[in-house]
């Protein structure tokens, strides 16, 4: 089954950072996820002010207005999770409730503070950042990566953040070290586009990373390191959470596709519902495959009011047709450029195959808890099989112990 085929996809060379434009917008509502899932704390036909905290851990309120309802919501990146509905009044020019900005010195433990209170997520890995902080082991760690996310064309907002704001980002980098003293002086780029353009940045901070997506996942597997990465835009917020006092409420996001008359950068609240950004963006009144997240792991999108997140990335959509022809799907043909391509060594075409199987034969699922869900072999197979899905189901198969 092995053929000659190169670990990872090549993909075609997105635009110069340069030349993405930040647009700011605001919607007319919000739709704020809550954390946990299941709490509002706030009461509805509450005017609430602009970074309220509207659940009991996270869900801020991303500008000044009322919440008019609560509603569960099937979201593409986060499954169900009930959310805030907030009429927005942008223009109001009540202050921030939140003024957490640390005066002077600061250590450690009053960053962490600031970074929980702010209610950070790290957009290269959609987590909590103040648990993954008290998490990241700095004696085990060998370094820590700042990912711009380019691994993926249609995603630029992090080089974007970059070039438009590069001192927040470095001062960013600072107050991390702050946070891990141990590894303050291994902190470096994840970017292939960083390696031309070093301006104030010392080379041997840069990763000299493969051409190929997911060239973080080629270069873990090829060095063998013991490395994490934080987002360029988490590290924003760090500064803004440090300095302002500021929670994090907005994003940027890559919206694109033939479907749209503006496609862009847009810098947008945390909530956006996407509906709504796509009609800004020229969507038009026609039917469209929308999809949420990178181009290569993205998840369609079901529901219209399905807001945008901190970790959303890019929105891309297509034409009903288009996605029509590039939905079909035929039986395997066994031409193995799933294993080949596979960054981590998996045997996907293996475990499709198990999975048609009745009983499942749980020993043809070898490794697949593995899997980084990075979506190469979905890419490359002309069958056009939803291998990563596969994947997702054999690893949450395994963890069950088998039973279906
Ligand atoms: S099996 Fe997992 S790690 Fe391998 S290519 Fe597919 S999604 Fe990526
Ligand atoms: S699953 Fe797809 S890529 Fe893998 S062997 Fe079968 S046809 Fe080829």
């Amino acid at each position: 089954m092995k053929g000659l085929f190169f670990k990872g996809v090549q993909l075609a060379d997105r635009q110069t950072p340069t030349e993405h434009i930040i647009t700011p917008w605001t919607p007319t509502r919000a739709v704020v996820p809550l954390l946990p899932r299941e709490v509002g704390v706030v009461p509805v036909g509450t005017v609430v002010k602009k970074g309220t905290l509207l659940g009991e851990e996270g869900g801020f309120a991303p500008e000044n207005g009322m919440v008019t309802e609560y509603r569960e919501i099937a979201h593409p990146l986060m499954g169900k999770v009930l959310c805030a509905v907030m009429e927005l009044c942008p223009h109001d020019e009540t202050e921030d409730p939140e003024k957490y900005a640390l005066q002077g010195a600061h250590n450690r433990e009053d960053i962490l503070q600031a970074v929980r209170q702010a209610g950070i997520i790290n957009e290269a890995t959609g987590e909590y950042l103040w648990k993954e902080l008290q998490q990241w082991d700095e004696s085990l760690l060998e370094y820590v990566a700042v990912d711009l996310l380019e691994d993926d064309p249609l995603c630029g907002a992090g080089a974007a953040l970059f070039v438009s704001d590069r001192e927040k980002v470095l001062r960013g980098m600072e107050y991390l070290g702050d946070v891990l003293p141990e590894i303050s002086r291994k902190i470096v780029w994840n970017s292939r586009w960083m390696e031309e353009n070093q301006e104030g940045i010392p080379k041997k901070y840069g990763l000299r990373l493969k051409k190929r997506y997911p060239a973080w996942v080629l270069h873990q597997q090829e060095s063998g390191a013991c490395a994490v990465r934080i987002g360029v835009q988490a590290l924003a917020a760090l500064v803004e959470a440090v300095e302002e006092g500021k929670s994090q409420t907005h994003t940027i996001v890559t919206v694109a596709g033939e479907m749209l008359t503006d496609p862009g950068m847009y810098l947008v609240p945390i909530g956006t519902p996407i509906g709504e950004l796509l009609e800004h963006c020229g969507a038009g009144a026609r039917p469209c495959q929308v999809v949420m997240g990178p181009a290569l792991t993205g998840q369609a999108v079901l529901d219209q009011d399905a807001p945008v997140t901190a970790n959303t990335q890019g929105i891309t959509v297509w034409s009903p047709q288009k996605a029509k022809l590039d939905d079909r799907v035929f039986p395997c043909i066994g031409c193995g450029k799933c294993q080949s391509a596979c960054p981590m060594g998996l045997e996907p075409w293996v475990v499709q195959e198990a999975l048609g199987l009745d009983p499942v034969p749980i020993p043809m699922l070898w490794r697949v808890e593995e899997c980084s869900q990075c979506g190469v072999c979905r890419a490359v197979c002309p069958s056009g099989i939803d291998l990563t899905a596969c994947m997702r189901q054999a690893a949450e198969l395994r963890k069950r112990g088998g039973l279906t």
